[in-house]
């Protein structure tokens, strides 16, 4: 490996080919094979992650959120390989959200970190499913009808950003909203739902093209002959959405949904609040108060149901490695280059796209991950993450 003046070099992440990749004004200028370019390292594009709540003590739900604040998340995601990702937004009363995105949007725009960081915004309800278990950590209470209106003005709120809106189709109104939100370009996903079969393939046939964080907001108990995760894994033309780390989807679950599921129609994402990257306590998400343990399980105090994770991207790329048992570079993938793809936005090692990438190195014993991380061009973190909570088999280290 070695880096130099608007150049990095290593093994390209998917063929293992020794490659030189060359940069200027942050966008990368050629991914050249170079034979003399060997070496331990490997070069992946950074992760990008389409539902980021908070991050390093940071909720980005919080009133009177600061740059600096932000920056800080930003400073953390970025430890832990993810250069880019949406910042998600969740249920709240529509004006106090749109005021909140709006000042959002105010400093991402003032700050060259946040531009880089931030490629766009994910914003998840209100209008989603009240049905218990459906609403997962979202306010029933404030759930609502999507409205041409609303989706109008959502997309005037967040400008030219590339905009996600996870909702629930079965609301009234929701295949006019996903059509509108379409011809807007909004990327519609479905989630917190629990639309019938039909709901779900007229809400594709609208527009709508993904799934959020499928086998979550949902009832412990389900029907096993029909539930939401049977239906929308038997809709064609979703991409899914899915939480790697173990808990949030079980292991079985998360084998038997890649083996049920085009290739490419699974992605990575952490649904990270503030605890992630941050120490054990107690963390706010919204209204929310929740409790981070040693075991990184995110859950309101004395309750059992989730709210978002700890997750870290990184970290999410090498567990679902280690529960696939591939090598991490293919899940690497489904963590990068795959999101980025479905919202729109360049994010593979290609001529053109933002020189946001990683070097990676992975080592055995203990289990841990060296990266140098670089976003538009410039090197922003240099880590060492520690796997050992990860039961890496031989495929899964790949190094
Ligand atoms: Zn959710």
């Amino acid at each position: 490996m070695a880096i130099g003046l608007q150049r990095a070099t290593g093994r390209h992440y998917l063929d293992g080919e020794p490659i030189t990749l060359r940069w200027a004004d942050g966008r990368i200028t050629a991914v050249e094979r170079d034979a003399a370019a060997a070496g331990g390292w490997w070069l992946a594009p950074g992760l990008f992650d389409v539902q980021v709540n908070g991050f390093g003590g940071v909720d980005f739900q919080a009133g009177g959120l600061a740059a600096a604040a932000l920056e800080q998340a930003v400073a953390a995601l970025r430890r832990f390989g993810c250069t880019r990702f949406l910042l998600t937004l969740i249920t709240d009363e529509w004006d106090a959200l749109m005021a909140r995105l709006e000042r959002l949007k105010l400093l991402r725009e003032a700050s060259a970190t946040l531009k880089t960081a931030i490629a766009g915004w994910h914003v998840e309800g209100p209008f989603l499913s009240p049905e218990p278990g459906y609403h997962g950590a979202h306010d029933p209470s404030l759930m609502r009808d999507p409205s041409p209106e609303l989706i109008r003005e959502l997309r005037a709120v967040a400008g030219e950003s590339p905009l996600l809106m996870t909702l629930a189709p079965e609301r009234d109104g929701a295949l006019e909203a996903i059509a509108l939100a379409r011809s807007l370009g909004i990327t519609i996903s479905l989630g917190h739902t629990n639309a019938s079969a039909e709901a779900l393939a007229a809400a594709v046939r609208a527009g709508a093209t993904g799934f959020t964080h499928l086998g979550n907001a949902c009832p412990q108990l389900l029907d096993r002959h029909d539930n939401i995760l049977w239906r929308a894994l038997d809709t064609p033309g979703l991409q899914v959405s899915l939480i790697p780390d173990g808990r949030h989807v079980s292991p079985a679950l998360f084998r038997l949904v890649h083996r049920a599921l085009p290739r490419d129609a699974v992605f990575y994402t952490t649904d990270a609040m503030a605890a992630a990257g941050a120490p054990p306590g107690r963390y706010s998400l919204g209204r929310l108060e929740l409790e981070v343990g040693t075991a990184r399980i995110v859950r309101p105090p004395g309750r059992t149901h989730f709210a978002g994770s700890a997750l870290t991207a990184i970290e999410g790329v090498f567990r679902a490695a280690a529960m696939l048992g591939v090598p991490w570079q293919e899940t690497w993938r489904r963590f990068s280059e795959l999101p980025a793809d479905w919202i729109g936005v360049p994010g593979g090692l290609m001529v053109g796209a933002p020189a946001d990438f990683c070097l990676v190195r992975p080592r055995a014993e203990p289990p841990a991950v060296e990266l140098r991380v670089f976003a538009a061009g410039q090197e922003v973190a240099q880590s060492v993450v520690d796997l050992r909570g990860i039961q890496l088999g031989q495929a899964a280290r790949g190094a």
